[in-house]
């Protein structure tokens, strides 16, 4: 099959909807039906559309029609696809070497990823950097660090959490259906707190963050032991669990309860970090300093690249090959973040998150208005969302949810969900979507709104 013009992508593409073929169109469908033969079910994909390029706001499918992205690929193209700092850092490392690995024969651009990870995290303390391929990875690795350095086993996460798809990760993430069901048994040794939830905090939203922690304190003080407790592993925002900001100061006090005891705090900052909020990371935006970060998502633009930061003490106390593997910071991997870095930085890209920040919440806000199933608009810079409830409840409207996606994806806009109870629509445009697509997507979903 040959792919429908045009194929080269970045912002130089149109910046526009267009649809010129019905959803999904003919070519999209000839693909559906040979994925229906050639991969197993479990693979399932949000949107019934193939794409052939896409850049700036837009990702234009195989049958030429332009859909404003407001999902970046789940997080990861922040700067844009095909960003242009990207693509010239990629094209010059694949032409110069694609591979040696790490582990036989290093090279500069593993270490310049780590110094720029090192010198933008959080706190001014002595920082390491290990890279990998994909946030489960980074996951994992830090829960090995922390093991390695307190000599303890437990690890503690938190109601909603979504930590990735292996073994460890999937035990430690929340959520049975689609992710758990059916895969155990599980890694031993996690054990789950309560989210700190303001909207649905059974006492209200007031008393959230002290009752939250007081349960959290007493599991591992009194059921765990923490002298038992190598780590505890929280999202700032909670990303797959529907974008949960925790309640004001919960996370503080975590850290600092962390720090009394000798556990590793560590901070998924897979969905939430690399300027996605407005800040490096969305740590920054609590004042917490944690112990470990990870990353992974927006730090290579897509090409997959993870990343465990941290205190030097604690990664350094891993024995020499015992961390990395085959592909573990892949030269072109290692180019795409440096160009990711720079786009971040020449671009003032800090501040076009907050921008577009504060154009979704408006646009959000003004369709609540007219509407009385939007419970709640939350999150921070670039990464919003609202969850939806049938009226007058806090009852989860996850129909509502799955109708409105279907409506923008037919109508040319891309649209991810997100929430334990599938009831959170979620936003995450990358930060080089002009503000014109950015208010024409609204407009779709204000329409749709208004369809239900
Ligand atoms: N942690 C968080 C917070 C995530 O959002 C994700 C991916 N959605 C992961 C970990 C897992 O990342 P990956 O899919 O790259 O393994």
């Amino acid at each position: 099959m040959t792919l429908a013009d045009p194929v080269l992508g970045g912002p130089a593409l149109p910046q526009e909807r267009r649809l010129v073929t019905n959803i999904p169109g003919p070519r999209s469908l000839a693909l559906a039906g040979r994925r229906h033969a050639a991969l197993p079910a479990g693979l399932a994909s949000a949107a019934g559309v193939y794409a052939a390029a896409a850049g700036g706001g837009v990702v234009v499918d195989v049958d030429g029609n332009s859909f404003i992205d407001l999902g970046s690929g789940i997080a990861v193209t922040t700067v844009g696809n095909a960003a242009p700092e990207v693509v010239a850092r990629t094209s010059e490392q694949v032409a110069r070497f694609t591979h040696t690995c790490f582990l036989a024969t290093p090279y500069e651009q593993y270490i310049e990823v780590a110094e720029r990870l090192n010198r933008i995290a959080p706190g001014d303390h002595e920082k390491r950097t290990a890279l990998f391929n994909t946030g489960s990875e980074a996951l994992e690795n830090a829960v090995k660090y922390a093991r390695i350095a307190t000599n303890r086993p437990a690890v503690v996460v938190f109601d909603h959490a979504f930590h990735g798809r292996s073994l460890l990760t999937m035990s430690m993430t929340a959520k049975s259906l689609p992710y758990k069901h059916g895969f155990g048994p599980f890694a031993p040794e996690v054990y789950r707190a309560p989210m700190a939830y303001p909207y649905r905090w059974p006492s209200g939203p007031q008393n959230c963050a002290d009752e939250a922690f007081a349960q959290f304190a007493q599991l591992v003080d009194s059921q765990i032991g923490s002298d038992a407790v190598a780590c505890v592993v929280v999202e700032p925002i909670q990303g797959e669990g529907g974008f949960i900001v925790p309640a004001d100061g919960f996370l503080a006090r975590v850290a600092d309860f962390c720090r009394d005891r000798g556990i590793v705090f560590v901070a998924d900052e897979v969905q939430t970090g690399i300027a996605r909020t407005g800040t490096w990371f969305a740590s920054e935006h609590e004042g917490i300093v944690p112990d470990l970060i990870t990353t992974a998502k927006g730090l290579a633009g897509g090409l997959p690249l993870a990343a465990v930061t941290g205190r030097a003490d604690i990664m350094d106390a891993a024995h020499p090959g015992g961390i990395g593997g085959t592909y573990s910071g892949n030269p072109v991997a290692c180019a795409a973040a440096l160009g990711v870095f720079d786009e971040i930085e020449n671009g003032g890209l800090l501040a076009r998150a907050r921008e577009i920040g504060e154009i979704l919440t408006v646009e959000l806000e003004a369709i609540a208005a007219s509407t009385d199933i939007i419970g709640e608009i939350r999150g921070r810079g670039a990464m919003v969302a609202a969850e939806l409830v049938l009226p007058g409840t806090r009852t989860p409207h996850r129909d509502a949810v799955a109708a409105l996606t279907r409506h923008c994806h037919d109508n040319g806009v891309l649209t991810l969900t997100a929430g334990t109870f599938g009831n959170v629509l979620r936003f995450l445009p990358p930060l080089s979507i002009p503000d014109h697509l950015l208010i024409e997507a609204l407009g779709v979903l204000r329409d749709g709104f208004a369809a239900l």
